[in-house]
């Protein structure tokens, strides 16, 4: 599906900048790279800064204008670092990311429009496309390195990419312990865990039997909400257990040191 999305660089002037949109393209799975009349490709400075993205340059088609660029395309989103004088469909990055999936998961050809690094896109190139696409940033100084343009866009067609997949966005670390401890306790232990929590409190003085207020049912909300796990309901109830003991002076050993 991602490769129904191409990149497409109007006349750019430094290869390093070739090379730098073609691993953040790598990285986040895209490879169609098109170049329009690029000012000098190939270059070994762009394969230094594609920095193992080379496949993705030696792929990438030459063109001589953006029209030919954009051959077969369904889609064209062009990026902008300024306001233009004609108004026209924006779209944040997050909504081309969307935007751009949809229409390549129906098959659709997809370009995202990238511009010179001194003077971006003519407005003429920008009204080949159908939405425009600014990537917020401080007015006074808007504009991204253009491999960082690439790279914010294109971080965005995979998220939206992940979310459409069902696939996670997030790396799991697993807690170091077996993965049934790192489970989310059953509500039959947390309310036996509320029962030893109560004891406590009263143990320690905190809570007054014949006064409790609403502390349980305050309790309850935190740790009901706090989603514990197997591994830490452990921890709490040793906690509960040695707090109790301190409470009933229990603690021979620790007496001695104060002695
Ligand atoms: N001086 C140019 C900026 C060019 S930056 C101008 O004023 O338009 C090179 C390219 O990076 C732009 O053409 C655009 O494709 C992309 N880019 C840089 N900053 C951007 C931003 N804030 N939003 C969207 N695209 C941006």
């Amino acid at each position: 599906m991602l490769e129904n999305i191409r990149v497409v660089l109007v006349n750019t002037s430094h290869p390093g900048n070739i090379g730098g949109a073609a691993r953040a393209m790598k990285n986040m799975g895209l490879s169609q790279l098109v170049l329009v009349d690029p000012l000098d490709f190939p270059s070994a400075e762009a394969v230094a800064r594609a920095s193992g993205a080379a496949d993705i340059l030696d792929a990438a088609q030459v063109v001589g204008t953006l029209e030919e660029a954009l051959v077969g395309c369904n889609l064209v989103m062009g990026t902008s670092a300024r306001d233009r004088r004609i108004p026209w469909p924006m779209l944040d990055p997050r909504e081309c990311g969307v935007t751009a999936c949809e229409q390549a998961q129906q098959g659709g050809q997809v370009a995202l429009v990238f511009g010179r690094e001194y003077a971006g896109l003519t407005n003429e190139e920008l009204q080949r496309c159908h939405y425009h696409v600014h990537i917020a940033s401080d007015p006074d100084f808007s504009s991204l390195n253009l491999a960082a343009a690439v790279q914010v866009l294109t971080y965005e067609v995979r998220m939206a990419w992940l979310a459409a997949a069902n696939q996670p966005t997030k790396m799991f670390k697993q807690e170091a312990a077996t993965v049934e401890s790192s489970q989310p306790v059953t509500s039959d232990e947390l309310e036996s865990f509320y029962r030893h929590l109560e004891q406590a409190l009263i143990e320690i003085r905190f809570l007054d039997p014949a006064k409790p207020r609403h502390l349980m049912s305050r309790l309850r909300r935190l740790y009901g909400r706090s989603e514990v796990s197997k591994l830490e309901m452990n921890i709490l109830r040793g906690i509960l257990t040695e707090t109790i003991k301190a409470a009933r002076g229990e603690h021979p050993s620790q007496e001695k040191v104060d002695v």
